[in-house]
């Protein structure tokens, strides 16, 4: 089997999506999501211009050569839009191979190690009480575990608030929107949050919040002991992570389980992390870290330090990495959980996918492959449309802060 052609798809049925498709000379094609959620061109001239030629005639069975190649190959090593491009080419080519066998991915991986993904939906709410009501919107849905977040009074804008219900997506401005910030309202609001939250839910639900990044090793350290007496799932992004040691201070302080990685690349963005066992969760998912091939890499490096996965799911990453992901999540023995934001009716036309959810689960479905296709025709009505995330700024003078 030989690689015979491969091109980059790029439409914007609600936002952005960057797709590459590969085709083999045996009437077989694979897909791939390489979406970088702000700099999606960057990611499909990658592509196009630098790793499409170096792939036709290949053997697209070779999936594990094919990954060096690309990635020591380059010389230039990791980095989103390089291991984004890398991650579209493994997830297409696991998909090929999946579809040779006839068989959907998980088969190949070793098999199912349960009978479905537990998902988390976002409650999103501009207070308490909205987020409350969102909550239990959710729990009604069947959601065994819901993250929440709320609007902090005084602010004008907060992370994760969001103007509709669904369907939230912060890339919504041809320059970049910007929002405000102030550790100290934040943290006074959010132990309020989740005690209201815990009275109005009950303990059957588990809760799970996602800082941003915004705050200080110390500062989270507070959030987490603060947050402890209503036991989350997980606090998420409690602060960044270029400094993988900056964790140590967060752990010192609070049994409050921590969440990182969704912008991780490598298994190098999270060793450190994972062999001092430093969180309990790795939020790495298919397209940001290099597919599914590197990412199985990072999973059982975290299995042998009881830290479990929890993939990225934003509406951000397409149908395409979901369906890949869930793959991955039914087969991986140390899932925790999957991030589940649903996508638009426009986009769910775009690509047409196997998986289904149900009472709280999502299922990769039994089609050869990871069981997601892209109907070109379509996507072809939803040109790109240039989008940026926000930035924030601290409210008391502007100082340029982490969104
Ligand atoms: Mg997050």
């Amino acid at each position: 089997m030989k690689i015979s052609d491969a091109r980059v798809i790029v439409c914007s049925p609600g936002r952005n999506f960057v797709t590459l498709k590969i085709e083999t000379d045996e009437g077989l094609s694979g897909i791939g999501d390489a979406t970088l959620n702000g700099r999606e061109l960057a990611v499909a001239s990658y592509l196009s211009d630098h790793v499409v030629p170096c792939l036709l005639g290949r053997d697209p069975q070779q999936i594990e050569d094919i990954w060096h190649y690309l990635y020591r190959g380059a010389y230039w090593r990791r980095g989103p839009v390089t291991m984004a491009a890398i991650g579209a080419v493994d997830t297409a080519l696991w998909d090929i191979k999946a579809k040779a066998a006839g068989m959907p991915l998980y088969q190949l991986l070793g098999g199912r190690s349960r009978s479905g993904v537990m998902v988390y939906g976002h409650a999103n709410g501009r207070d308490i009480e909205e987020t409350v009501d969102e909550v239990l919107r959710y729990r009604d849905m069947g959601y065994l575990a819901v993250r929440a977040q709320s609007g902090v009074p005084g602010l004008n804008a907060v992370y994760g608030v969001g103007r509709g219900r669904m369907f939230y997506e912060p890339a919504d401005a041809a320059l970049p929107s910007e929002h405000d910030w102030s550790t100290e309202k934040y943290l006074d609001h959010t132990p309020r949050l989740f005690e209201r939250l815990r009275q109005a839910v009950g303990w059957d639900t588990h809760l799970l919040h996602d800082v941003h990044h915004r705050l200080t090793p110390i500062e989270a350290g507070r959030l987490g002991k603060a947050l402890e007496p209503y036991r989350l799932f997980w606090l998420e992004d409690a602060t960044p992570a270029e400094n993988q040691e900056a964790f140590r201070l967060i752990r010192q302080h609070t049994v409050t389980p921590l969440a990182v990685g969704e912008i991780f690349n490598t298994i190098w963005d999270c060793k450190d992390l994972i062999q001092n066992q430093l969180i309990d969760y790795i939020r790495a998912t298919v397209v940001h870290a290099g597919g599914i091939t590197h990412l199985r890499r990072i999973a059982d490096l975290a299995s042998l330090y009881q830290v479990r996965t929890g993939c990225h799911g934003a509406t951000d990453l397409s149908p395409v990495c979901l369906g890949a992901a869930l793959h991955f999540d039914i087969w991986a023995p140390n899932f925790g959980i999957q991030e589940y934001m649903r996508h638009t009716e426009e986009t769910d036309a775009v690509f047409p996918h196997a998986y289904h959810y149900e009472q709280g689960m999502l299922y990769p479905g039994e089609a050869p492959g990871h069981g997601v296709e892209i109907d070109e025709g379509l996507a072809a009505k939803y040109p790109y449309q240039r989008a940026y995330l926000p930035v924030n700024r601290l409210a008391h003078d502007g100082t340029l802060w982490h969104w």
